[in-house]
């Protein structure tokens, strides 16, 4: 994309400066990636007064068409945008040395003003770093730091120079126009929701698939959600904890259909045709066709569990492995080699976790049977489910399904 200049007329203008991933970057996919990058951005931002989004070099910078302009709040929603790495609020000016220097002493004294206010007050540390992106420019990048140091130190007398262990570094980088900043603010990392495809996910309403949603999410995948309610074993309650739960996770994944599928039926049967202990892994081998089936309505090309090995007796690799057998598309498990203090840390960063833990019941404790088989060969779990004719409930069920909107 053509650069586009940000400061105009006025000469100078605070914008926030994003940073998005590189390694991926290649050839198309970049392009692809960036597209995507911006329409998620732009999406993310229209409560913000719809702000002109330009880019140019890796970067994207959020123009605000009017002020006053939220950016602490636009920051953070520009940050949970998955492929940005990281975002700074950053004023820009005209490529002019005293523009920036002018400009290095307003940053600065913002900096230094919120240090004092955080309780430092005196022996304020500082560096300045400099990229120069243009040649074209007269002074090269370490000549640039000397200078807007020396004027930072004349300028505030609290400052001393250390560039080991500074309290602040005044960024200056130096393009077609140039960006003044202090403050960088890590990001979700990921890549933009769009470019790897769809998904969908098996959500329950406990800790564990709302952030293998998020997970996968974080690679570029679009999710939908199918969750299995066994009415009035569960209560609506627990429709709702799911349907707040992929809320919670719209924030990161975008808007998420979630289908609710009729359960109850389906589980009955199995609960009075099968074997005790074979009666988890034959539910969850039902739940896999019933998922695919909708997946493939919806154009994914995958199923998303929130399994971890060894973490229940149906989440052992023979028990998984059985599950996947009924399933003819690919099953992802993002936390597969998670351990759970891990899964709840996140589950906290992203929002999910008390939603999670409210006390209502999915469908899959009602039915659990006391000693499920950890080490079940497919043999005799096929064996036992060809006792029972599923097929017919299942279709019922997927047919019953209703849909939300969630986000
Ligand atoms: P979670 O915390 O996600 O409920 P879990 O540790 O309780 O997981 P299980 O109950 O064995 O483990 O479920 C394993 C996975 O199966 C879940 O992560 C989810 O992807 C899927 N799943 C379980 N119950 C349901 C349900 N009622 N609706 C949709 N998916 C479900
Ligand atoms: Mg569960």
């Amino acid at each position: 994309m053509n650069y586009v200049n940000i400061t105009g007329e006025t000469g100078e203008k605070r914008i926030i400066l994003v940073r998005i991933g590189e390694i991926a970057l290649k050839g198309l996919n970049r392009s692809t990636f960036e597209k995507n990058l911006y329409r998620n951005l732009r999406d993310k931002l229209k409560d913000f007064g719809d702000p002109d989004i330009h880019w140019s070099q890796s970067r994207f910078y959020i123009v605000p068409k009017k002020l006053p302009f939220d950016y602490e709040q636009a920051m953070e929603a520009a940050s949970s945008v998955f492929g940005v790495v990281s975002s700074s609020p950053a004023i820009a000016c005209r490529s002019d040395f005293e523009e920036i220097r002018r400009t290095a002493v307003k940053a600065a004294g913002e900096k230094i003003a919120a240090l004092k206010a955080e309780g430092k007050t005196s022996g304020i540390k500082f560096k300045v770093e400099t990229r120069r992106g243009v040649k074209s420019f007269p002074m090269k990048s370490p000549e640039i730091s000397a200078e807007l140091g020396g004027t930072l130190l004349d300028e505030f007398p609290e400052l001393a120079v250390d560039v080991n262990e500074p309290d602040f570094i005044l960024y200056c980088e130096v393009r077609e126009e140039s960006f003044v900043y202090t403050d960088i603010v890590k990001a979700k990392g990921g890549m933009p929701i769009g470019s790897n495809g769809k998904a969908c996910l098996l959500l329950s309403g406990g800790i564990d698939s709302p952030v293998a949603g998020y997970m996968i999410s974080k690679r570029g995948v679009k999710i939908c959600a199918v969750h299995f309610f066994s009415y009035p074993y569960t209560s609506e309650r627990a429709r709702e904890k799911v349907l707040e739960l992929a809320k919670i996770i719209s924030k990161y994944c975008g808007e998420i259909k979630v289908m609710v599928v009729p359960y109850t039926e389906v589980q009955l049967a199995i609960h009075q045709n099968c074997r005790d202990e074979l009666g988890t892994v034959i539910m969850r081998r039902s739940m896999m066709r019933i998922a695919e089936t909708l997946a493939r309505r919806n154009g994914c090309a995958a199923l998303v569990t929130g399994e971890s090995i060894g973490q229940v007796a149906s989440q052992t690799m023979q028990a998984m492995y059985c599950t996947d057998a009924a399933a003819n598309m690919p099953v992802f498990r993002p936390l597969i080699a998670m351990d759970k203090v891990d899964v709840i840390a996140l589950a906290r960063e992203i929002g999910t976790f008390e939603t999670s833990t409210l006390p209502y019941e999915d469908c899959c404790t009602v039915f659990t049977p006391k000693h499920p088989k950890t080490r079940p060969s497919l043999e005799e779990v096929i064996a036992e489910e060809a006792r029972y004719d599923y097929e017919r409930l299942e279709n019922e069920a997927v047919e019953g399904t209703e849909t939300f909107t969630c986000g």
